[in-house]
């Protein structure tokens, strides 16, 4: 049995990516304009960090629109992830998200899925006088390359711990926690995978590794 699972938000505790989803409420072009950024990041153009700035600083999301962002995390909650998490937990599990999402729309699916605040690591943004987030609030680990893997050295997991995720950052903790399992559940992505000591597409899969069978 693992004592600690680190888990990644979009794309596996939940079926969407949380800026895309801001974008998608604007229009064509602007939405157009944070794919770009998006894969210019993907391809190594330009950094992590400064893409997530930018995108934020196109899209300007309103309080509201975070609110509703929240309201989608929970609505597209992968099925069996929160009865999952749940048994985790009765067994002593412990449980962290760590998500290069905004803190702000995480917090009610955290508190939805029974996990206390102050274990929710993500991506504090500053409102405006007009109540939109158009800056990242320094400083913001989570917002860059490296990122993951620096914040999960400093949360002194219990060990073994395991971390699940779908992306290119959350393979950054293959060397930092005992188990590095890829979520394929929502999107497959063979570079993850093969940095991966695992693959699973659903939690009840996962909750086999994390409780041993
Ligand atoms: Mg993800």
């Amino acid at each position: 049995m693992f004592r600690a699972v680190v888990l990644d938000v979009d794309s596996t505790l939940a079926a969407i990516e949380g800026i895309d989803w801001l974008a998608a409420q604007r229009d064509a072009s602007i939405a157009r304009q944070v794919a770009e950024l998006t894969s210019e990041a993907m391809d190594g153009r330009v950094t992590l960090d400064v893409v997530y700035g930018r995108r934020l600083a196109i899209i300007r999301p309103t309080r509201a629109e975070i609110s509703a962002l929240a309201a989608q995390y929970i609505a597209t909650a992968v099925p069996g992830a929160r009865a999952a998490l749940a048994r985790w937990r009765a067994a002593g599990v412990r449980i962290d998200l760590v998500s290069g999402g905004l803190r702000d729309a995480l917090l009610p699916l955290a508190d939805w899925l029974g996990i206390a605040h102050s274990h929710v690591h993500a991506v504090d943004v500053e409102f405006d006088r007009d109540g939109v987030a158009a800056r990242v609030r320094a400083p913001a680990p989570l917002a860059s390359a490296g990122g993951k893997a620096l914040v999960v050295k400093t949360l002194r997991l219990p060990s073994p711990a395991l971390a699940a995720g779908d992306g290119a950052t959350d393979a950054e903790l293959a060397g930092i926690v005992q188990r590095f399992v890829a979520f394929t559940g929502v999107v497959r992505r063979p570079h993850v995978v093969a940095l991966a000591a695992g693959e699973v597409t659903s939690f009840d899969a996962l909750s086999t590794i994390v409780l041993g069978s």
